[in-house]
């Protein structure tokens, strides 16, 4: 985002200047930032609704920065994938990330966001999978979510960085699903594990029965393919009693928990809301 085009010919409306400028910001700041200082991770349960447990945490990263403030991880993580910076940020947010998963019960997995870079490049995911390798933990516990844009970059090489991770024993989540092209043609030629249906659905929910109809036939087609699902952005009780009719079990959302810090987890008392 350059602010000197205004010198040229373009126009913008005001509200897209103080977009380009906010850009440039967030931009100018990531590049003098101290990574492993000013981010971290908060964490948000994944909860099984039937047994009533705590399945996993999603690890959500957050930045303070000393210059500009608390930005959204939308904003932030759009301009590390821009910059290339994502390719330092991600294996010091997944460092964090292993080093809180030691301190849970060993029931209780990690979800851990990657972004297209991370999967496109084959040093960085020799590099997570040696992360994973020297902390010693189960493999098992630990999967990655990556979106279907991601993957649609370089579908062969995105094909083979899973299938690297996967024989460690690492699980892989598509997520956001729904909200691509041709979400159904992907998912069974990838090696997945779980889908994790995207919050867009559960928001029009209220509105008439086919998003109820769509979530009931992902679920459907996730049983059959063999692939675990979640439901992300469950708010109310109403939309998690819907959605258990459909056959969802695992969700995510603010009826649970937001996403809390890391000191925050160990005390966390899962209550599923009954009424
Ligand atoms: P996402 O992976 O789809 O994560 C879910 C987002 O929905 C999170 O936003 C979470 O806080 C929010 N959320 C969870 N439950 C609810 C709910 O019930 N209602 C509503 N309205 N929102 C809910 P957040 O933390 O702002 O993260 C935004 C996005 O930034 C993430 O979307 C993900 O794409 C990206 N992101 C976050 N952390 C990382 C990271 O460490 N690495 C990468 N590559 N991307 C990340
Ligand atoms: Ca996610
Ligand atoms: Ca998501
Ligand atoms: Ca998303």
């Amino acid at each position: 985002a350059k602010i000197h085009q205004r010198g040229t010919a373009v126009s913008f409306a005001p509200e897209h200047e103080e977009r380009l400028r906010d850009i440039a910001m967030i931009e100018q700041a990531l590049r003098r930032a101290d990574l492993a200082a000013e981010f971290d991770l908060h964490y948000q349960p994944i909860i099984d609704t039937v047994d009533h447990r705590i399945e996993a945490y999603e690890a959500l990263a957050r930045w303070n920065s000393p210059v500009i403030g608390r930005v959204s991880p939308a904003e932030f993580i759009l301009v590390a994938e821009q910059t290339g910076l994502i390719r330092d940020l991600t294996p010091i947010l997944f460092g964090k990330a292993l080093a809180a998963l030691r301190t849970w019960p060993e029931d209780v997995r990690l979800s851990f966001n990657l972004s297209a870079q991370d999967i496109a490049s084959p040093a960085s995911v020799a590099r997570l999978a040696e992360l994973v390798v020297a902390s010693g933990l189960d493999p098992g516990r630990i999967v990655f979510e990556v979106t279907e844009t991601g993957l649609m970059r370089d579908l062969v090489e995105a094909h083979c960085s899973l299938a690297t991770l996967k024989e460690l024993g690492i699980g892989i989540a598509l997520d956001d699903f729904g909200t691509g092209y041709s979400s159904f043609s992907y998912v069974h030629r990838l090696p997945l594990d779980r889908l994790k249906i995207d919050r867009s659905f559960v928001i029009s929910l209220g509105d008439d029965a086919t998003s109820l109809s769509i979530i009931r036939s992902i679920v459907d087609m996730s049983r059959n393919l063999g692939l675990h699902c979640v439901v992300e952005g469950v708010e109310t009780f109403d939309q998690m009693l819907l959605l258990r009719s459909a056959g969802c079990r695992s969700m995510q959302g603010y009826l649970f928990s937001k996403p809390m810090p890391e000191e925050a987890v160990s005390g966390f008392g899962l209550v599923v809301p009954e009424h």
